[in-house]
């Protein structure tokens, strides 16, 4: 089996379109549904399971486009809601299907919010907290969480293999020095667009613009643009968005379902 990381969704918040909005990304994106963009997450294949990479509210809808059907392991950035509000949707997973926990890497700090949100599900997840800077191995496959910018406790996910490195940042704004040691010439940075243009929050998300910059201070192979709420200060076409990563070598529009292969 081939070892792959698949964008299992790739907007902010909001979700793309959102219902309250008709702007023109959200006009677009109902006329034409390839350019919707669920919230963000992501699933790493390995030879030995599936790792999902947060549980956005979306989730649902997600395993069923993408037919997974097996989750071995869960590690989860951050606690925002559009990260974890689709964790519950794993209950009957666990319950009717595994019928084992599943292995759940919450922030360490994280830890009483899913114990208050969801205190039914310690029966379907064996809960655990991941450490910054520790390597799990699934496999021939690591997955190493190292810190992010984003106010609360957050981690971006270092995955490797032999022959490839990942680097998956959905919400940050910029890097620790001690990160962008360690993700300098990556494969590929997926990385937090959530604004074009003017950038609403500095101090806890990036622009396209600078997730572009900072692709090219960290000299990594591509730049993956992700986790785009595309309605803030001006709505945002896909046209437009693909105008602005075709500006430069080694820049990618993220979208739902997007594969690498590890
Ligand atoms: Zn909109
Ligand atoms: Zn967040
Ligand atoms: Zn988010």
């Amino acid at each position: 089996m081939k070892r792959s990381f698949k964008l299992m969704g790739t907007g902010a918040g909001p979700g793309t379109p959102s219902f309250f909005c008709e702007c023109a990304g959200c006009l677009e994106a109902r006329q034409y549904p390839k350019y919707s963009r669920t919230r963000s997450g992501a699933v790493v294949k390995t030879e030995i399971g599936n790792i999902l990479v947060d549980a956005p509210p979306d989730l649902r809808v997600q395993l069923l486009r993408e037919q997974i059907k097996d989750i071995d392991n869960i590690f989860m950035t951050h606690w925002h809601y559009d990260h974890f509000g689709g964790l519950g949707e794993l209950e009957y997973y666990g319950k009717l299907a595994r019928k084992q926990k599943v292995p759940l890497y919450l922030p360490p700090s994280a830890q009483p919010e899913f114990a208050a949100a969801f205190p039914n599900l310690f029966e379907v997840f064996e809960v655990k907290s991941w450490s910054f800077g520790e390597q799990y191995w699934f496999g021939g496959l690591s997955i190493t969480p190292l810190a992010a910018c984003h106010g609360i406790e957050t981690a971006g996910f270092l995955v490797e293999t032999v022959n490839k490195r990942l680097a998956y940042f959905p919400d940050t704004s910029g890097m620790p020095a001690t990160t962008a040691h360690k993700v300098k010439g990556v494969d590929w940075l997926i990385c937090d667009a959530t604004f074009c243009g003017d950038n609403w929050f500095p101090q806890v998300h990036m622009s396209a613009e600078q997730a572009i910059e900072l692709g090219k201070a960290l000299s990594v192979g591509q730049t993956v643009l992700t986790h785009m709420s595309i309605h803030y200060s001006r709505p945002v076409v896909n046209s437009e968005l693909a105008a602005l990563a075709a500006k430069q070598a080694g820049v990618k529009v993220g979208y739902d379902g997007m594969v690498f292969e590890l």
